[in-house]
């Protein structure tokens, strides 16, 4: 399930929440998992039409253990405003293209075009 985006308190700018960290295979960005084990699983059973016993995935394991890699997923953050944390209560989703031309972004404040909130709650 997808996670609500995030929305800075300060400039209500609103920044989607990207992918979940996982696990995947450098030699095939096709294949990810939530972790190490069932990405083994999913990476035999690609290969071989079926789960691989615990041996086999320890043997699986050993071999491609450089083409295995832990995806990061940096929480977002405003590049205005580093040291505040994005909240996801917030309301009002607005994407103002033309602010100098918006009510809106006076009220907000706002200047740069881009996906807004018109509230926002620190959390
Ligand atoms: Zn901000």
């Amino acid at each position: 399930m997808a996670e609500k985006a995030k929305a800075c308190p300060e400039c209500h700018q609103v920044f989607d929440i990207p992918k979940k960290p996982g696990w995947w295979l450098k030699s095939n960005n096709e294949i990810t998992a939530k972790n190490k084990k069932e990405l083994a699983n999913v990476a035999f059973s690609t290969v071989n039409g079926r789960e691989p016993t615990d041996d086999e995935r320890k043997a699986w394991n050993k071999e491609n253990k450089d083409d295995i890699e832990k995806e990061k997923v940096d929480p977002p953050r405003c590049p205005d405003h580093p040291d505040t944390n994005p909240s996801n209560d917030w309301q009002g989703f607005t994407i103002l293209l033309n602010p100098s031309r918006s009510e809106v972004a006076r009220a907000l404040g706002i200047e740069e075009p881009g996906s807004y909130a018109l509230k926002v709650r620190h959390q």
